[in-house]
This record gives structure tokens, C-alpha cells and sequence, in this order.
């Protein structure tokens, strides 16, 4: 008897790299020689497609070579906005609308306070411009994931603006801190709940199942923490990226499997897996 496939209620693609995956559709319908500032999004197998229909990758502006450039749903820098205002390129701009909303928070916050904590990453492309549109109006500005990193000594009211993938529990975890050192937060609560709603299904389904296959790039963080959380409930968990990783001999032993997958794997993707398991 073959195995019994179930995917998660919540898996795959979310609205802001779907709606970013439909831009780039759209532009190599419509044969427009067009490049990507950074990977589309974290995942090398749809970037490689992406780059055979034509859409090229830059990591600066100053190395497009196209007359458009495709912002992808991370957002940019306003003095990335500005240097492609400079070059005269027409931008296809697929930043996420929640993403906005966090740079527009960041603006305002860093505007209205002395200090502004943004609870994320460091060095990821979200977090390098809520940073910098927090840094518009000269506040202080710290990123942190963390208490632990926050500073001894804060303002008596300090801004708090969350990296839309961020978890509650780190978001929780800084305004304690903040708390803790006598201060008060003035919170934009920015998180995004398409994270949280796939992180909840993996781990309900994790509970229901013998397996669980989790799909996306490897360099993908919240693919790699959706695999994460599948291990932590104990179920015997795959990280692939593609259903060609797939070996029947890992579920031997197992009659159901559960399939998830990160924010930047498309449907298309989920159900080449899902498929693959089927015939095992
Ligand atoms: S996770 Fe949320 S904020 Fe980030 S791109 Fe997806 S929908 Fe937008």
C-alpha cells in the first residue's frame, strides 16, 4: 500500500513572492529585457528558470545593463530607490505591501522617537531598509533579535518595528527587555502572518504524521525553520528542494507523510512532490 500524502492547510508561496513571482510572469510575457536587484527570492531552482526566460540578477544598480529593473518583494533602500531614479530605469516594483507598511512604520517611529529598535535579521535585505528608512530623520537605530543584544541603557520611549518574518516569541522576548530596563515601547506591530500561519500547520501536521517533506531553498531561513520545528514535534523530517531529491528508502517504515513548504516555493513545486510521494 502506498503512502498517504497530506499537505499542510498553510504551506508554499505567500501572497507578497506570489504576487512578485506574477510581476515577473508578467514582464516575460510581455519580452521586456528586465533585471532583478538580488535573487527574485530564496529559491535557486525558480531563479534559474527565471534567468533562462530572460530576467537577469544585479546585486547594484550600477550593474543593470537593462533599461527596467524588478524589485523584489524585500523592498530597497530609499538611496537604492534614489540611485535608480538616477539611472533613469522604469521599475516593475514587487515589495511586498506588508513590507511598505513596516518601512513606512520605521520612517514614523524613527520621525516621532530618539530611538528606534528594529527586531530582526542584520545584513537581510528587509531589515538593511527598515534600518535605513528608520535612519531618515538621524535617530539612533539598533537591529536586534534578541534581548540579550539590546543595550543597558535605552530612551525613556523607544520605537519598536518588527522584520515581517520575525517570530512573537523574539518580538516578545525584545519588549520584555525593554521593560526590563525601565523604558517603554512604541510598538508597530509588523509581523507577517503567513509565517506564523505555516509554522503553526507544519506543526500540528508534524504531530499527525510518520514524515514530514519540507520544501525550499536551503538558503531560505524560514524554510530551514519550518524543518526545524517539524524536528522539534519528532517527526522524521526531509529539507529538499526540489521532488528529484526525493528516495523512497527514507520512508520505509511510514505510512503517512505531511508536506510543507517555505514562503518562497511556489505550488507548482509543492505538487511535483506531493505527486513523487504518491507513487512511492
Ligand atoms: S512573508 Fe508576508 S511580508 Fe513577507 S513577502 Fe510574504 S506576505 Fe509579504
Amino acid at each position: 500500500m502506498g503512502l498517504t500524502v497530506i499537505e499542510a492547510e498553510f504551506a508554499g508561496a505567500c501572497y507578497g513572492v506570489q504576487r512578485a513571482l506574477n510581476m515577473a510572469d508578467e514582464t516575460i510575457k510581455q519580452a521586456t529585457p528586465i533585471t532583478s536587484l538580488g535573487p527574485l527570492i530564496h529559491n535557486p531552482i525558480v531563479v534559474a528558470k527565471y534567468e533562462q526566460a530572460g530576467i537577469s540578477i544585479a546585486e547594484a544598480v550600477s550593474d543593470i545593463k537593462t533599461k527596467s529593473v524588478l524589485v523584489r518583494s524585500h523592498g530597497i533602500t530609499p538611496k537604492v530607490r534614489e540611485q535608480i531614479d538616477d539611472a533613469g530605469l522604469s521599475v516593475v516594483d514587487a515589495t511586498c505591501p506588508y513590507v511598505l507598511r513596516a518601512q513606512k512604520a520605521a520612517q514614523r517611529l524613527g520621525t516621532e522617537h530618539d530611538m528606534l529598535v528594529i527586531v530582526g535579521e542584520k545584513g537581510h535585505p528587509e531589515v538593511d531598509a527598515l534600518e535605513a528608512y528608520g535612519m531618515l530623520s538621524g535617530t539612533t537605530v539598533m537591529v536586534v533579535s534578541c534581548a540579550d543584544e539590546l543595550p543597558n541603557t535605552l530612551s525613556e520611549v523607544v520605537g519598536v518595528v518588527v522584520q515581517t518574518t520575525q517570530t512573537f516569541d523574539a518580538l516578545e522576548d525584545v519588549l520584555e527587555g525593554i521593560r526590563e530596563r525601565g523604558s517603554e515601547a512604541d510598538l508597530a506591530h509588523t509581523i507577517c502572518r503567513a509565517t506564523r500561519q505555516r509554522q503553526e500547520a507544519a506543526s500540528e501536521l508534524s504531530k499527525r504524521v510518520d514524515a514530514m517533506v519540507v520544501i525550499g531553498g536551503r538558503n531560505s531561513a524560514n524554510t530551514t525553520r519550518l524543518a526545524e520545528i517539524c524536528t522539534s514535534e519528532g517527526a522524521k523530517t526531509f529539507h529538499i528542494e526540489s521532488w528529484e531529491e526525493l528516495r523512497p528508502e527514507w520512508f520505509e517504515g511510514c505510512e503517512t507523510v505531511g508536506v510543507t513548504a517555505g514562503a518562497s516555493t511556489p505550488q507548482y513545486q509543492i505538487d511535483e512532490v506531493v505527486d513523487t510521494l504518491c507513487g512511492f
